[in-house]
């Protein structure tokens, strides 16, 4: 059984956040996200930073081949540079859809532990 202090479920701009402090502070987090290329979360992958990638490309006159291509290569670029922001540091990246099962609290001496089974 692996034992966290922290679980993210979601490599957004949330969690990605909240992972890295938690780790810093020497906590052992590990963040679990559904899409490789979601690393980095909606923002840097399908909607902010794509979209205005676009923009510019539009005001330049691109054609829509060279704005899609740049596109890939802006959203790629940080796609990995989250990635590595996160696993080169010590959070372990989990590829998969989080799910809870079942869950437990237990309360002892005021120190809360919550277990959680994930598929
Ligand atoms: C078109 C568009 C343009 C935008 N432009 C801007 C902008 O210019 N500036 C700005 O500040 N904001 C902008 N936003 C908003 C911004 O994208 C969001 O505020 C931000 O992404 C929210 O971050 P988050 O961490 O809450 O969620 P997200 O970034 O959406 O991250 C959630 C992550 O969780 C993963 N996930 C979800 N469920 C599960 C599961 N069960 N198991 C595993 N993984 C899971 C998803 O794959 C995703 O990667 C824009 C949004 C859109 C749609």
């Amino acid at each position: 059984m692996l034992n966290y202090d922290l679980i993210v479920i979601g490599f957004g701009k949330a969690g990605k956040t909240l992972a890295a402090k938690m780790n810093a502070a020497g906590k052992k987090v590990a963040v679990i996200e559904r899409s490789k290329a979601m690393y980095g979360g909606t923002c840097i992958n399908i909607a902010c930073i794509p979209t205005k990638t676009m923009i510019v490309a539009a005001e330049k006159g691109w054609s829509f081949d060279d704005t899609m291509k740049e596109r890939g290569v802006v959203t790629g670029r940080l796609n990995a540079k989250n990635y590595k922001m996160l696993a080169d540091n010590g959070v372990d990246v989990i590829d998969a859809e989080a799910h809870f099962v079942i869950y437990r609290f237990e309360s002892i001496n005021s120190i809360i532990n919550l277990e959680i089974s994930l598929f």
